[in-house]
This record gives C-alpha cells, sequence and structure tokens, in this order.
C-alpha cells in the first residue's frame, strides 16, 4: 500500500470550489496537482457563461477558516459583501431585519462563485506545482491499470491519463464517486427535495447603488415556497426563487409570463419594481434541481477518495455546501500530516471523522429550507432567537444558538446539532408560556442549561 511520502503526484478532478483549494493545500504540502476540469478556463468565460449554478454564495466561518490556513483571505477580503441578518419581506412589503448574530463580527459574507474560483485557481496555480487541464471531462477511472478516462474537446474517443492516487471534486454527479461505488458495491442515497430553484436579478440602480438594504439576506417567506436576494459588489442582487416541483404554485405551473407575474403579484409585489427583466429571465434561466446526496465509502484502496459535493451534496438552505468543502479540505490536509501511513488508512480517517458532520449539516440543512421559508415568520420565533441570544451572554461558549454554532463557529456539525436539539427542548420549555422575554423565567433557563448543557467544544 502506497503512502503519501511515496506519492509525487495527485490528481484531482473538478476545478471547482473545492477542487481548486483542495489543490493549494496539496501543493503547499510539496506535492504535484494535476485537475482534470471539465469546463473552459473559467478566467476567459464572461460570467453569463457560467450561469446556471448560483452566481453568489453565502461565506461563513468554516469556510473563511480554510481560506486563511493557505493564505488566501487578504484577496478574498475585499470581495465580501457582509449580510448581517435576514431582511424579512411581508406580503405588504413590510420589511423586517433578524440579525444573524449576537456580536458586531457575527455576520455572513456574499461573494461572487467566479470571482473565488477564479481567484483560487490563479492562487493554486501562482504555487508552481498545479497544472489544470481544462476541457477535460472524466468518464471513467481504470482502477486495475490505475488511469482515468476522459474525453477532450469535441474529440469522441476517450483518453486515458495514468494516476498515483486520484481524489474527486467533481461536484454532485461525480463521476469518480460513480466509479469508486461500482468498485466496491458501495451505496449511494439520492433525496430529492422536490422543490426547484430558478436565479433572477435585481439589476443595481443608477451609478451602481443597490435598490435594497444591501447589509441583509433579503428573504421573501411564503410558507411552502420563497424568494430570497443575495447583495453583489456591483449594486445588483442575485435573486433566487425557490417553488415546489408540482401543484398549482409550482416551476410547471408557470408556463408563461403573464403566470409568473401572477405569483410575483400575488405573493411577492414589493420585488417586481425592483426586476424589470423578470418575464425575459424566468424563462432563461434554467431550473435547477436539488437534492441530498450520501454515499459510502468515500474511498477506495489507495486509489480514489471523493470530497465536498461528490461526497456530500445538501440542499443551500443554510448556506453551508461551500463551506462544508472547504472544511473537507482542510480536514483532509490535517489527515496528511503523517506521510508514512498508508492511503488507505488516510482515507478512511477522513471519512470517518467528516462523514457523521456532513451527515449532520445535510440534516439541519434541510431543516433550515422550513425555518427560511415559513417558521420566520412567527412570533415564536422571534420570541426564541431573542431568547437564545440573552442565554448565551448569560451562559458563553455553554449556551450558543445552533445557528451561530454553525455560520460562526467551527464546532464539529455534529456537536452543533446535538447539542442545538437540547437547546431547542429548553428554549421550548422556556417559551411554551410565554409572550415576550419578560415572561421568560431566566433563573429556570439557568438551572436547564446547568443541568442539560456541557461547554461546547
Ligand atoms: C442555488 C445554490 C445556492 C448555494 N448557495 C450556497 C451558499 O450560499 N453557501 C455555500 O456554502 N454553499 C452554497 N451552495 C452549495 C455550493 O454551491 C456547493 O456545495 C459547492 O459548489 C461544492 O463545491 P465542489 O467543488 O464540491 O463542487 P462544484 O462546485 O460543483 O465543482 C465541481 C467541479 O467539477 C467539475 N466536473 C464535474 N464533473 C466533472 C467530470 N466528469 N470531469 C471533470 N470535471 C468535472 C465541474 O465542472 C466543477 O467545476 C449552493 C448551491 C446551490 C445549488
Amino acid at each position: 500500500m502506497r503512502t503519501p511520502r511515496e506519492t509525487p503526484e495527485i490528481t484531482l478532478v473538478g476545478a471547482g470550489l473545492a477542487g481548486s483549494l483542495l489543490a493549494i493545500f496539496l501543493a503547499r504540502r510539496g506535492y504535484r496537482v494535476t485537475l482534470l476540469e471539465r469546463r473552459l478556463d473559467p478566467r476567459k468565460l464572461s460570467t453569463a457563461t457560467a450561469a446556471g449554478r448560483s452566481i453568489n454564495l453565502a461565506l461563513a466561518n468554516r469556510g473563511i477558516t480554510a481560506l486563511g490556513e493557505v493564505g488566501v483571505m487578504e484577496s478574498v477580503r475585499s470581495a465580501m459583501i457582509p449580510m448581517a441578518g435576514r431582511m424579512l419581506h411581508d406580503e405588504e412589503g413590510r420589511l423586517r431585519l433578524i440579525p444573524y448574530g449576537n456580536k458586531p463580527h457575527e455576520v455572513i459574507y456574499s461573494v461572487s462563485r467566479a470571482g473565488l474560483n477564479t481567484l483560487l485557481l490563479d492562487a493554486a496555480e501562482s504555487i508552481g506545482r498545479v497544472a489544470i487541464r481544462f476541457g477535460c471531462t472524466v468518464c471513467g477511472v481504470d482502477f486495475a491499470d490505475r488511469q482515468v478516462r476522459f474525453l477532450a474537446g469535441e474529440d469522441p474517443e476517450p483518453q486515458t491519463t495514468p494516476y498515483d492516487v486520484l481524489i474527486g471534486t467533481d461536484g454532485s454527479a461525480s463521476a469518480v464517486r460513480a466509479a469508486i461505488l461500482e468498485r466496491t458495491g458501495g451505496r449511494l442515497a439520492e433525496e430529492p427535495l422536490g422543490h426547484g430553484y430558478k436565479e433572477l436579478s435585481i439589476p443595481a440602480a443608477a451609478g451602481g447603488r443597490f435598490r435594497m438594504e444591501r447589509g441583509a439576506l433579503h428573504i421573501w417567506p411564503r410558507g411552502e415556497y420563497m424568494l430570497i436576494a443575495l447583495p453583489n459588489v456591483d449594486g445588483s442582487f442575485t435573486v433566487t426563487l425557490f417553488l415546489p416541483n408540482q401543484g398549482d404554485e409550482s416551476f410547471p405551473a408557470l408556463t408563461t409570463t403573464e403566470a409568473v407575474y401572477a405569483l410575483f403579484e400575488r405573493r411577492f409585489a414589493d420585488a417586481i419594481p425592483l426586476m424589470p427583466r423578470l418575464g425575459e429571465e424566468f424563462f432563461e434561466n434554467p431550473t435547477g434541481h436539488l437534492e441530498t446526496i450520501r454515499c459510502e465509502p468515500w474511498s477506495f484502496e489507495d486509489h480514489a477518495l471523493v470530497l465536498g459535493d461528490a461526497a456530500h451534496a445538501i440542499v443551500p438552505f443554510h448556506g453551508q455546501g461551500m463551506n462544508a468543502a472547504f472544511e473537507d479540505c482542510s480536514a483532509f490536509d490535517q489527515c496528511l500530516g503523517n506521510p508514512d501511513r498508508p492511503w488507505s488508512e488516510i482515507f478512511t480517517q477522513f471519512e470517518k471523522r467528516r462523514r457523521p458532520n456532513t451527515d449532520a449539516i445535510a440534516d439541519m440543512a434541510l431543516e433550515n429550507y422550513v425555518e427560511m421559508r415559513s417558521t420566520v415568520r412567527e412570533p415564536k420565533f422571534q420570541l426564541k432567537k431573542d431568547l437564545s441570544f440573552r442565554l448565551e451572554e448569560r451562559h458563553p461558549g455553554r449556551f450558543i444558538p445552533r445557528y451561530s454554532m454553525v455560520m460562526f463557529h467551527t464546532i464539529p456539525y455534529a456537536e452543533a446539532k446535538r447539542r442545538g436539539a437540547i437547546q431547542e427542548e429548553i428554549l421550548e420549555e422556556l417559551t411554551s408560556r410565554a409572550a415576550s422575554l419578560d415572561e421568560v423565567d431566566l433563573a429556570r433557563a439557568d438551572r436547564l442549561i446547568a443541568k442539560r448543557l456541557g461547554e461546547a467544544r
């Protein structure tokens, strides 16, 4: 079984967010890295060509920590727009800001997907040990001969290239995952959400001004579905409509421009004047599919591993898919600490360490859809949020709101989920008969916390 010390070169499939960051981690350890990427070089394309995936993303503490470990945060920082909370738009167009955190630095950041990917590709190449082959679509792995098969450009004949160690960072439809699961007889669980998404936009006003508050993530929660908007540095907002895949109010039901405007007039009226190309964009832009993917195992012997979305694609409602993929890169780098252990052992250790956590964030992301589209509207939600901030002040390091544990800390996701469930029980008990914070028995809260919660790790 080979070890990292005996392996000069690592082949990565997929130069997206995880692949480009992992290339940096590996190159910094001295490996030569070859990246095979299906797309053409995004640095040579206009952003319009990249449409279809989310245009901007929420970056939070886990992602920032991993980016900081490879020294790129200085460059990323200038392109980050802080979002301090959720700006709720009700059906009458009234606005209400619900802060994400309890401290001024507890914000999340809107970043451009293409901008971040480009920055990471540049940073990887600048190390001098990373070669990126764009326009190469991997279509299979021949484990017996340690070869990867791929299609290059227009050529219908597959080509092959040898690998020492192969890592699939090729996203939710991963070809490397398919090869590992076929070889190992592994398990793939795909859980469609039953809702899809469509990206739309709010252009900047004259002079690059924002047409809405720029320092927030805007949400139009409508019970069964929602609209959201994240700011971009050019003054525009990227808007995402989430709707069911069937029923009267669903993507298939919206077959005409009139039907689109009718839905918006009924449910998102204040957004219409901000979206001059709503009718066109709705039919120009694809409807995206959303699902949770879990698979097992993530690796095959000392040959291959998957990480990022290739191992655990989640729904986007906690804004954590990229953050989790970045945390994977950092965790994998830590597993490489002893270069004399066989790769198979490193892969197994990585999966053992990460799987409980990625399963937990997959569950929390699903729960967060209900929170964003529905629960945020309820007075009880606001009361629990206010109470959890108060309890965090009274019990620092012991009571940390679950959202904060996920977004502003690096407490393992599984631990955040476990502690979050206990905290939810405490909040439920304390608010069951209270209509406001003044009516909550804080002495009882202190007793419950002392009894049920230890210090957070
Ligand atoms: C609507 C939406 C909103 C989101 N918002 C957020 C957010 O706010 N915050 C957040 O943290 N996450 C968010 N995510 C999740 C985030 O986009 C993903 O978790 C993240 O992109 C995963 O990175 P990755 O590198 O693993 O996969 P990807 O980004 O999908 O990259 C995979 C790469 O592999 C390439 N590839 C694929 N197949 C092959 C092949 N066969 N051969 C060669 N190359 C291949 C692709 O071209 C791509 O470059 C969102 C996702 C969606 C859909």
